[in-house]
């Protein structure tokens, strides 16, 4: 299913605009800059399917994208949909544009029945930051599984990437709704993509 083209159903300011619940939902949250949209059009082989941009901050959407064609035959893969959340942690962010992210996601994550897991998606570089960790407290405390993915990890030495890998999972261990495995990943080198696409169909199959 990654194989086929995907395609952008909309982007979602508040819930009511969301499509109704029917594919399994895979979410992708992280800092503006992580890498997100490298790593999504990544995950599905598609340069321009999410927008990679330096511009952070811009959009308060879900981004909802969704495999073309799907045809429901005997074998297909199940029926699944990713959203791109809208990236956070930007330092010129007023208050008021970071209580509308924290409203729109969590109201999400509360309410979507059909969300099945959310991939967290960590800077090799710069690792678990004070708003990573919220937003990891903020996924804690809507019970949604979330998995944390390393980005970028062409960026830092070969021989870093374990002990980072390390690091981070004592970090999160002690988090209700933490997935206790980590995705190292660079979007740059396909590194990783096949392994996360894997991740993702077994947490869709479970
Ligand atoms: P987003 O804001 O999280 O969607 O991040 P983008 O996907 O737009 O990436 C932000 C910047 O990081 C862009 O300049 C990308 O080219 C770069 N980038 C993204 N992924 C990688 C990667 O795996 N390796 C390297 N070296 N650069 C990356």
């Amino acid at each position: 299913m990654f194989g086929n083209p995907w395609i952008f159903i909309r982007g979602v300011p508040s819930m009511e605009f969301l499509p109704p619940e029917g594919p399994t939902e895979i979410a992708f949250a992280g800092r503006s800059n992580v890498g997100k949209s490298s790593l999504i059009n990544a995950l599905v082989g598609q340069k321009g399917l999410a927008r990679t941009s330096n511009t952070p901050g811009r959009t308060q959407e879900l981004n909802y994208f969704v495999p073309d064609g799907y045809t429901g035959a005997a074998g297909d893969l199940p029926p699944m949909a990713l959203i791109d959340m809208p990236g956070y942690g930007y330092a010129q962010a007023p208050k008021a544009h970071v209580d509308a992210w924290t409203k729109l996601v969590f109201d999400y994550l509360r309410g979507r029945a059909t969300l099945k897991r959310v991939y967290v998606l960590i800077d090799s570089r710069h690792g678990i930051k004070k708003n990573d960790d919220d937003v990891l407290s903020l996924l804690d405390k809507a019970a949604v599984s979330y998995q944390v993915v390393l980005t970028k990890t062409d960026k830092i030495k070969a021989g870093a990437v374990p002990h980072l890998m390390a690091e981070t999972l004592e970090k999160i261990r002690k988090r209700p709704a933490a997935f206790p495995e980590i995705v190292a990943t660079s979007s740059e080198k396909g590194e990783g993509i096949e392994e996360l696409r894997s991740a993702i169909l077994t947490a869709i199959r479970n």
